[in-house]
């Protein structure tokens, strides 16, 4: 089998080895076994059920969400020479039917198909009499509530595997935290799948996190970053933040607000040019698929950890070194929390704004409302913000106690002023657009035209044959002088579906727990944001595999392989200066703080040492070639080493010697000794040795 296996390998997909963990995964689909699969982007799970399927007897279905990516994936596969096909809403019935007909005749062996195609009649049909071997559902964090790319489609995958009993199930992710992975298996009704979660160590990508102040310091550390000139993405979480970085960087942009044409030609930019710097949101990265990707840069923290590493996974795919590097700023938490307490609302607005809206309908007997966001916001004194209107009256849509639907014709109410005859006399030449006006509606409504009366904009442009935009224009002119009008009414229109239910009957736990989901998210990114350990073992603990590894290249990997660099062995010179500090410390008996004992060794000369007389110590000065940062080193490294400890209040905290550092001082500080010394500060010690030893110095 193993030969067969690798033939096929060089055969179809031209490879002569598997990568990590590939060939594991083959065997065991190829024994028939259901596996879910999670591992990240770039792994290659793709051949991982390719393969197997192609050696298969049957033909397998490979449920994929991304219709625009199916048609690429399956190209490529055919230009391999394997027998693979799609079936989705872009291919035309007479061609699906082909394509059906080919796969019982067996001569297409992976199919591809959206989820929703489980639910067509003829597919339902085809599958009944031709149940697949296997089916493979690919990003299959989708079939959970709890993953980040939810899609009710996938929910009735469990269902069609019982309908059709279809024999081999196998999930591929590349993002599930434990309650995803759980959910896919309970979802997919096999609660005995083998759980496959590997790959997700990435040794090629350097993670760092930099703090930063705001908008301008990101700015100037983008700007630093890209002097590199290196394939780079920047991910941003808004498209005016990507269109404020085009401006400023001259980049390439990519968001959902662009259109086809504009993002098919930032992709092929993308793609083409030799380090392309291109500003996305998350709209990007799906599908694309440019290796030497080299920097991936977080302008604002991500809502959560599966999409950080997806989108940071999107570096270094050739394997080459590659670095992710996030910016993180408070305000950044604080925008997310914004957002999240904004889409989220409390039970308790949500009955206020169906308040408001039932107190309009008994006001004006009619169950469409017509009151804005902001005109709902001022009528409940402690909502904050109009966005939080808009959720609430989601929540109010999504459960039919309300409907929606933009004004299709805008209207007026309009009255003239002023006397009619003259009004008459004054616009009768109707040489002006606004003369035309008054002259036409006059002539149109004679003394109705002084009643108020509500207008659509249609009629009066049919009346005056002047557009909408100009009867705006005149309108706006002539307030207050010949006519008076209300603008119309520029929000949606309410309606309320159930104007007599006074009260709501919502269940509302499940807006409750995706509260909690995203606060948890929020929480679990800038839990990654500030851990003190290595980043991407704490990303890799987080999609359950093992936390122990270190990556030793992250910004935390290199600080303490550089810490560790810097012990050193210390010379007689380095033990000498050892020896004064800890002499010192002793001297000044618990009284003073590292800053006044590293300036008196120091020699430094300052106002607050002269009059409290330190410049008169036998040991000020004694350090002086080290200056107060070499001496500070010192201290660190004795105290970091156990030799001295912090005394005192946290106010006024002060030295001290530990058992250890008495122990060493009475022994007359004898090496060998190792301690944490930076190389770049100078280490060499000139103590005048006859000054000090020689003098009693407190
Ligand atoms: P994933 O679906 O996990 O994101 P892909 O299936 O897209 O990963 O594979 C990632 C890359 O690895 C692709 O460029 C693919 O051609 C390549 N690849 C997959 N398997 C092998 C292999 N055995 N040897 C070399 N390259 C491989």
């Amino acid at each position: 089998m193993k030969t067969k296996i690798y033939q096929t390998l060089e055969k179809y997909f031209h490879y002569t080895s598997f990568l990590d963990h590939q060939e594991e995964i083959v065997s065991s689909i190829l024994s028939g076994e259901d596996l879910c699969v999670v591992m990240p982007t770039g792994a290659g799970k793709s051949l991982c059920y390719q393969l197997p399927l192609l050696m298969k007897d049957s033909y397998g279905i490979i449920v994929s969400p991304l219709i625009s990516l199916m048609k690429d994936q399956v190209d490529s596969l055919q230009e391999k020479g394997i027998p693979a096909a799609f079936i989705n809403t872009t291919v035309p019935m007479a061609e699906q039917f082909e394509i059906l007909r080919r796969t019982e005749a067996g001569k297409v062996k992976l199919l591809y198909v959206a989820p929703e195609r489980f639910q067509t009649p003829s597919f339902r049909s085809f599958l009944s009499s031709h149940v697949p071997e296997t089916l493979i559902v690919d990003e299959a964090h989708c079939i959970s509530q709890w993953g980040h790319d939810f899609r009710p489609s996938y929910l009735k995958l469990g269902e069609v595997l019982k309908e059709y009993n279809i024999p081999q199930v196998c999930a591929f992710t590349a993002t599930a935290t434990k309650i995803v992975r759980e959910d896919i298996l309970s979802q997919l009704g096999r609660k005995d799948m083998a759980l496959y979660v590997a790959g997700f160590q990435r040794p090629n990508l350097a993670f760092s996190v930099k703090e930063v102040s705001g908008a301008a310091d990101k700015n100037l550390q983008l700007a630093r970053l890209l002097k590199k000139k290196l394939p780079t993405i920047i991910y941003t979480s808004t498209r005016k933040a990507v269109e404020q970085l085009k401006e400023e960087f001259d980049c390439i942009a990519y968001h959902g607000g662009m259109s086809d044409a504009e993002r098919t030609a930032a992709q092929e930019r993308f793609m083409n040019e030799e380090a392309p710097v291109l500003a996305a949101t998350n709209a990007f990265g799906m599908g694309i698929d440019r290796p030497d990707v080299r920097q991936v840069i977080h302008y604002n923290i991500p809502g959560s950890v599966e999409a950080y590493y997806q989108e940071a996974g999107r570096a270094g795919r050739d394997g080459e070194k590659a670095e992710c590097i996030l910016f993180f700023s408070y305000a950044d938490r604080y925008t997310q929390e914004f957002l999240i307490d904004m889409n989220n609302p409390p039970e308790s607005m949500v009955h206020k704004v169906y308040g408001v809206l039932r107190a309009e309908y008994k006001k004006t007997s009619s169950p469409l409302i017509q009151l804005s966001h902001s005109e709902i916001k001022e009528k409940i004194p402690d909502m904050k913000n109009d966005g939080i209107v808009s959720a609430c009256l989601s929540i109010l849509e999504q459960n039919n106690y309300i409907g929606r639907a933009y004004e299709s014709d805008p209207s007026v109410t309009l009255r003239l002023v002023g006397d009619m005859e003259l009004l008459a006399e004054k616009n009768a030449l109707e040489n002006t657009q606004r003369s035309r006006f008054v002259s036409r509606f006059l002539k149109k409504y004679g003394k109705r035209a002084f009643l108020e009366y509500k207008y659509s904009f249609m009629e009066l442009s049919s009346i005056t044959s002047l557009s909408v935009e100009q009867i705006k224009r005149v309108l706006h002119a002539l307030q207050g002088e010949c006519l008076q009008y209300t603008l119309p009414f520029r929000g949606r229109t309410i309606e309320l579906l159930k104007p007599d239910e006074a009260s709501l009957q919502i269940d509302f736990t499940p807006y409750k727990q995706k509260y909690e989901q995203e606060t948890g998210r929020l929480e679990d990114m800038i839990s990654y944001a500030n851990t003190r350990s290595c980043r991407q073992a704490h990303l890799i603990a987080y999609f359950g595999e093992d936390s122990l590894w270190k990556c030793g290249c992250c910004d935390h990997c290199a600080e303490s392989i550089a810490v560790t660099s810097r012990r050193k062995l210390l010379t007689q010179d380095e033990l000498d200066s050892c020896h004064v500090i800890l002499l010192a410390v002793k001297a000044f008996r618990g009284r003073l703080g590292r800053g006044r004992i590293s300036q008196i060794l120091a020699g430094k000369r300052s106002a607050d040492l002269v009059n409290a007389g330190y410049t008169e110590n036998a040991c000020f000065g004694i350090l002086a070639s080290l200056k107060q940062n070499g001496v500070l080193t010192y201290i660190n490294a004795l105290e970091e080493e156990g030799f001295l400890q912090t005394t005192g209040d946290s106010r006024y905290p002060c030295l001290g010697l530990t058992d250890k550092g008495r122990n060493f001082l009475a022994d007359g500080c004898k090496g060998p000794l190792t301690l944490n010394l930076s190389p770049e500060k100078k280490t060499s010690s000139p103590v005048n040795k006859r000054k000090f030893y020689g003098k009693k110095y407190y």
